[in-house]
């Protein structure tokens, strides 16, 4: 830390993201919930010498061929949208527009919410789960602050039905729900049919799970034309040029790609359900997941060991030192052979022959 840090960045904690080592052929890399698959080939084959020598100049402030191939795929008007540099970033925005009054989420939730309530200086509401980890909305009447809520949520997995986030919706009809569909394309249904009828409805999603495309940074929002507008005011007072081009072509691509999207996504699905009866039958606690990862405990060790235990097979889970959830690990489901690979040495050390 040098001296000139301000006083308040002093006792900031930064988020934790998951390690990030350089991937090797060795490594099985199960810990970010990122896709084992590459993105469609009509990515690779629109990242032309043109759309790179257009590099020279800004992106397009609009995204305007994003925002219609998102628009046509979705169903709702181009100005009920919002890109930005992953969902990360739209989340933030909305927290800036939103805020005002606080902001209320989960104790087991994305641990982002938390670190930008605290950046932006808002009072943060924070609702325990129900002991099976599941989020029961009546705790969620009248709040007086923002709601965040991941659905499914991570790192639980575990999804929230709409007419629940609705009863949501309609008991706090003067704050802003945000619902974040990170992983929806998992077996999760999505809110953005609602958001024709609740004007304080904002939906998330990204690129970086079911399509393929962590790396490129992108995310959006859906909500009424007046909200977006909102969060675009704050997406010009930071960085109006938040995604970059050739990111804007890549995620038209990926979008119109239909089938590609299609057999990922339930090529992901098919692999976690046989993951997560495997490991059901070595006796682990897996909680109903309807995305990428399982949240597991193993039968006869802490979640710290077992990921620990992992690692030295080269197989990288992630595990949350905190309250409630420390004897679990994170699994996001890789192709059918990392899980088998996954089983294999899961077998050998909970059945204590690891070597
Ligand atoms: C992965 C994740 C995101 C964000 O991702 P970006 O890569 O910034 O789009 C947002 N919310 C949840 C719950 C996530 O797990």
């Amino acid at each position: 830390m040098s001296r000139f840090l301000s006083e308040r960045m002093r006792a900031f904690a930064a988020y934790t993201p998951g390690e990030q080592p350089k991937v090797t052929g060795a490594l099985i890399k199960l810990n970010t919930n990122e896709s084992p698959y590459p993105p469609p080939p009509s990515v690779a084959r629109a990242m032309t010498p043109d759309a790179i020598a257009r590099l020279r100049l800004y992106s397009d402030l609009a995204a305007a061929d994003l925002v219609s191939a998102l628009s046509e795929d979705l169903g709702v008007d181009r100005n009920q949208i919002a890109v930005g540099n992953g969902s990360d970033e739209v989340i933030y925005f909305a927290m800036i527009a939103f805020g005002g009054s606080g902001a209320a989420f989960a104790d087991i939730t994305y641990g982002f919410y938390p670190v930008w309530s605290k950046l932006i200086g808002i009072e943060e509401q924070v609702i325990p789960l129900k002991a099976d980890f599941t989020l029961d909305p009546a705790d969620y009447a009248s709040l007086g602050k923002m709601i965040l809520i991941a659905n499914p949520n991570a790192p639980t997995g575990i999804a929230l039905s709409p007419s629940d986030i609705e009863r949501i919706l309609r008991a706090n009809p003067d704050q802003v729900v945000l619902v974040d569909e990170a992983y929806v394309d998992f077996g999760g249904e999505s809110c953005v049919p609602l958001a024709a009828r609740y004007d304080n409805l904002l939906v998330c999603r990204t690129f970086s799970k079911s399509r393929q495309m962590a790396g490129a940074r992108l995310g959006f929002l859906v909500g009424s034309p007046a909200l977006i507008a909102d969060v675009e005011k704050v997406r010009y007072s930071v960085n109006p040029y938040n995604v970059n081009s050739l990111t804007q072509i890549a995620g038209a691509a990926s979008v119109r790609d239909k089938p590609y999207f299609e057999r990922t996504r339930q090529s992901i699905i098919a692999t976690r359900e046989w993951t997560s009866s495997a490991l059901n039958k070595l006796g682990f606690a897996v909680l109903p997941s309807s995305a990428n990862f399982l949240f597991a405990k193993a039968p006869n060790l802490g979640g710290q060991a077992y990921m620990q235990a992992l690692r030295r097979h080269n197989i990288l889970v992630r595990w949350f030192d905190a309250d409630r959830i420390r004897d679990y690990v994170r699994i996001t489901i890789g192709t059918d052979e990392q899980m088998r690979l996954l089983i294999e040495y899961t077998q050998r050390i909970i059945g204590g022959t690891d070597a």
